[in-house]
């Protein structure tokens, strides 16, 4: 069974009621009980020593999901460049939302990973590959009602496969679904996901992440090493 590791900032949720209604066990909690139903699941969240994504956790880990927002500055470097040199080596790494801007997905990528937003606007989440894997079961187009408008400009290098992209009803229209490859770890960033809105329950939206953990994990049953990765583990 693959072994899953959601990690959460955890901070929205503990400080204001509305978003406490929304997701009372935290987004970790949302996802990790849809997940657990195909997967092995943990859960990490900020406060808990070294983020909970210790070298043996991660070591433990075939795909990693990460949401982050207000915390990105204070997430510990040592933290993001292990993820990093894990992601190098065939962990998979599934992105969500403001998590574009986290630390980890900034030295993945190598790009500012800028892009615009505004607040309480509505999607509609086109697939614009639906022979991807990620695509599969998922219908031409989900209604989002309420979700934050995220838009292109998105400052990211070009993606191996635009899975889906957002159509918001203020005009924008974004990269919602991109595929990467880095070095032997497949990256997978998706968009939708804000916490003020109970997106995580959509059932298309929890098969769009399922799908994601089968197409993100490893290929190779142990762990490629290149080279440079193991140098910078010594
Ligand atoms: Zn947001």
């Amino acid at each position: 069974m693959l072994k899953v590791t959601v990690f959460n900032e955890y901070k929205h949720e503990r400080e204001y009621e509305n978003i406490a209604k929304v997701y009372p066990k935290g987004i970790h909690g949302c996802i990790a009980e849809f997940l657990q139903e195909e997967f092995e699941v943990r859960t990490a969240t900020f406060d808990m020593p070294e983020h909970g994504l210790t070298k043996e956790v991660l070591q433990d880990t075939d795909v990693l999901i990460i949401w982050t927002h207000a915390l990105q500055e204070e997430f510990s470097e040592e933290v993001a460049k292990r993820v990093q040199k894990h992601v190098l080596s065939g962990m998979g790494l599934i992105a969500l939302h403001s998590a574009h801007y986290s630390k980890i997905m900034r030295l993945l990528m190598g790009t500012s990973m800028t892009l615009k937003w505004r607040h309480g606007d509505s999607e509609k989440l086109w697939c614009t590959s639906p022979t991807h894997p990620i695509a599969a079961g998922i219908p031409g187009m989900i209604e989002l009602p309420k979700e934050e408008m995220y838009g292109e400009f998105f400052d990211i290098p070009k993606p191996d496969d635009v899975v889906f992209t957002g159509w918001f009803s203020g005009g924008e229209v974004f990269r919602s679904g991109c595929t990467f490859l880095r070095g032997y770890g497949k990256i997978f960033y998706f968009q939708p996901g804000h916490e003020e809105y109970p997106i995580y329950y959509n059932p298309h939206i929890q098969q769009i992440i399922k799908n994601a953990v089968r197409f993100c994990a490893p290929v190779v049953t142990e762990r490629k090493c290149p080279e440079n990765v193991q140098a910078v583990e010594k």
